[in-house]
């Protein structure tokens, strides 16, 4: 009986196998870029014509191939990037199958000319159908030009699956800008059917983001960024306010690696969570670096997954760096206040408390990686990662007590404020807490019993009132701890400024900031209140007169009152920060030691009252 196994020719072998890698105009669109981006190349073009079903072509001015390596890049499994299995976990290129050329040149008709770094002559290679038709020596430039001629022109089943111009085109525009995100530092250009579609001058990753999602993001990225030791995180998120109906401009990167993750894109959410509609979708772009032996990116080239070594982990550092980022800049008082970003970016907004209390956060908490570089495996502390996801039931109750709250407010503000204030100071006391355990959820709510039930607190809005208060009181005498600056600090500031930092000075001075004017603009900052940590006063007094000239115009406060509120904002700890236990207790003391103590100086709630009985009914006791 005859033997019926065959080994198939080279070229169908390739054939088939581009059928995994090369599936449109755009899989080859983005191995070719990404072989340029791994060459080194400092500038990269891509060309297309009829949306690469015509023409796709790459001009790089990388490292070039000498000829032996120009005629081997087409051999199936022909990488320089690996050498044995060790590397595959070491990985640092974009590419390392060694699959990309092999396939394109399996379908389509191949034109590659390249030349190394300082040779002066370069090698051109002709190959169509896996076969090369000609090679010889060209003149060329430094670099390598490659084009892709007729994709698909040897099986026409797959030519005739390939959608409209106008959708393989977006395909390829979409792999385009994953790409040019990932590396703002290398020059890139798209020009389809001769028409240049993108020139994106090398740039920061700001600029870049800017470049090609539009200039409205201008005043609208909040900077994200954490080092730990297991891995970086960083990036933009957009306002919340800028989240669109549709999804769009969301890019996770993994050592530059774009990739679709549905699980860290949750975690993203969830730190957005109450502050856009259900339904929208914020902007982000996220860049994850970590020692590519705790991933696993040998998934599959078009899949775009990838496999981590501990997905929770990720997942909890992912959700941490953008809530943290997002409360750094305070993006939810900016709805009130209406400060600019770089304002609210500032270390002075995200201190709590004093420079001691500080210590004792750091000592304990996932505050700890992010402020100093260190360990992560603090991680795996359980305390930490259970509170991250506990009582989704309770928030939609506590939203609708919020909403009831807010309307009960908006009612008694009818009446004259001080009867209100007194009948806050009576709800004050049978409100306060029956005992001295607190919880801290979600490093923003405070629980803790009282006699009717228990009460959730909102740390920044308790804080805030706290603040005000004990400004307040200081403007009426009751002074605010100074610390001297052993080595007094001078600030100079616009002429504009100069006359509103005197008209201040006064009222600055009662608050703890002893500024004296210098002449010429200048003034010397000859001690700050105790709270702000050394070193800082003169940024915190900077943004302490920006904040304060953001602030909200159409509210008719006197300028003592928008001083008094928009400091209490700028000190106050903010959402998204863990405090200890000795943190929140004084905390808890210090509200209801307020003269009123359940709403901020905005008339937001301080906290929410949840009645024992009323729980009891709830669930049917
Ligand atoms: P991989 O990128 O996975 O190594 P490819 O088939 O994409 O496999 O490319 C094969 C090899 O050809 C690469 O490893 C690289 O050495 C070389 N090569 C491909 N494109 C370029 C380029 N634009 N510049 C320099 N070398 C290149
Ligand atoms: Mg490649």
């Amino acid at each position: 009986m005859a033997d019926i196994i065959n080994l198939l020719p080279e070229n169908i072998a390739n054939q088939i196998a581009a059928g995994e890698v090369i599936q449109r105009p755009a899989s080859a669109v983005k191995e070719l870029l990404e072989n340029a981006v791994d060459a080194g190349a400092t500038e990269i073009k891509l060309f297309v014509n009829d949306a690469g079903k015509a023409l796709i072509q790459v001009i790089d001015n990388g490292k070039g191939m000498s000829e032996t390596d120009a005629r081997m890049s087409f051999e199936r499994h022909a990488t320089s990037k690996i050498k044995n299995i060790d590397d595959l976990f070491h990985i640092k290129t974009m590419g390392f199958r060694g699959e990309a050329l092999a396939s394109i040149a399996g379908v389509s008709q191949v034109e590659l000319k390249t030349k190394k770094q300082g040779e002066t002559i370069g090698t051109f290679i002709e190959i169509e159908n896996s076969v090369v038709l000609s090679q010889e020596p060209v003149a060329t430039n430094e670099g390598t030009n490659i084009s892709m001629k007729n994709l698909f022109f040897n099986v026409p089943a797959r030519r005739n699956f390939l959608k409209s111009n106008a959708s393989e085109l977006k395909h390829i525009v979409d792999e385009f800008i994953r790409v040019a995100i990932a590396f703002p530092n290398i020059f890139f250009s798209l020009t389809s059917n001769g028409q240049e579609v993108f020139h994106l001058e090398k740039s920061s990753l700001k600029q870049r983001l800017i470049q090609i999602l539009g200039n409205n993001y201008n005043a609208n990225l909040v900077s994200v960024k954490e080092e730990t030791d297991y891995l970086n995180i960083y990036g933009f998120v957009g306002k919340p306010d800028t989240a669109r109906k549709t999804r769009g401009d969301q890019y996770f990167f993994v050592n530059n690696r774009f990739i679709k993750s549905a699980y860290l894109n949750h975690a993203v959410m969830n730190a957005f969570s109450d502050m856009i509609a259900k339904d929208s979708f914020p902007m982000y772009t996220l860049f994850i670096d970590l020692d590519p032996s705790r991933l696993d990116i040998n998934v599959h080239p078009t899949k775009q997954e990838i496999k981590f070594e501990d997905e929770k982990i990720i997942y909890a550092f992912v959700q941490s760096a953008v809530k943290h980022a997002l409360a750094q800049y305070s993006v939810m008082p900016a709805l009130d206040f209406e400060l600019d970003a770089s304002i609210q970016h500032n270390e002075a907004v995200s201190q709590p408390f004093t420079a001691d209390k500080q210590n004792a956060a750091a000592g304990t908490s996932l505050y700890k990686t992010f402020t100093q570089k260190n360990q992560a495996h603090f991680i795996n502390n359980k305390s930490d990662l259970e509170h991250w996801n506990v009582f989704p039931e309770i928030k939609n109750a506590v939203k609708e007590k919020a909403e009831n709250n807010l309307l009960q407010n908006e009612n008694k503000n009818a009446n004259t404020l001080s009867s209100f204030a007194k009948e806050i100071h009576q709800a004050k006391t049978n409100k306060k807490p029956s005992s001295e355990e607190f919880i801290q959820i979600h490093k923003t709510f405070i629980i803790a019993e009282n006699e009717n039930g228990f009460i959730i607190i909102h740390q920044q809005n308790a804080h805030e009132r706290i603040l005000y208060e004990r400004f307040a009181n200081a403007m009426k005498g009751k002074p605010i701890a100074v610390q001297r600056s052993l080595f007094p600090v001078t600030i100079e500031v616009t002429p504009a400024d100069a006359v509103l930092l005197n008209e201040l000075i006064d009222d600055l001075n009662l608050l703890g900031y002893h500024v004296e004017p210098f002449g010429n603009n200048t003034f010397v900052i000859q001690g700050s209140p105790g709270d702000v940590p050394d070193g800082n006063e003169k940024a915190s007094l900077e943004k302490m007169l920006e904040q304060f000239k953001h602030f909200s115009m159409d509210i008719n406060f006197s300028k003592r009152e928008k001083l008094l509120r928009s400091m209490a904002w700028q000190q106050s700890v903010k959402a998204g920060i863990f405090l200890n236990e000795k943190e929140i207790k004084s905390l808890v003391e210090d509200l209801f030691a307020c003269e009123i103590s359940n709403t901020t100086p905005n008339g937001k709630p301080v906290f929410l009252e949840f009645k024992k009985d009323e729980l009891d009914k709830m669930f049917g006791r």
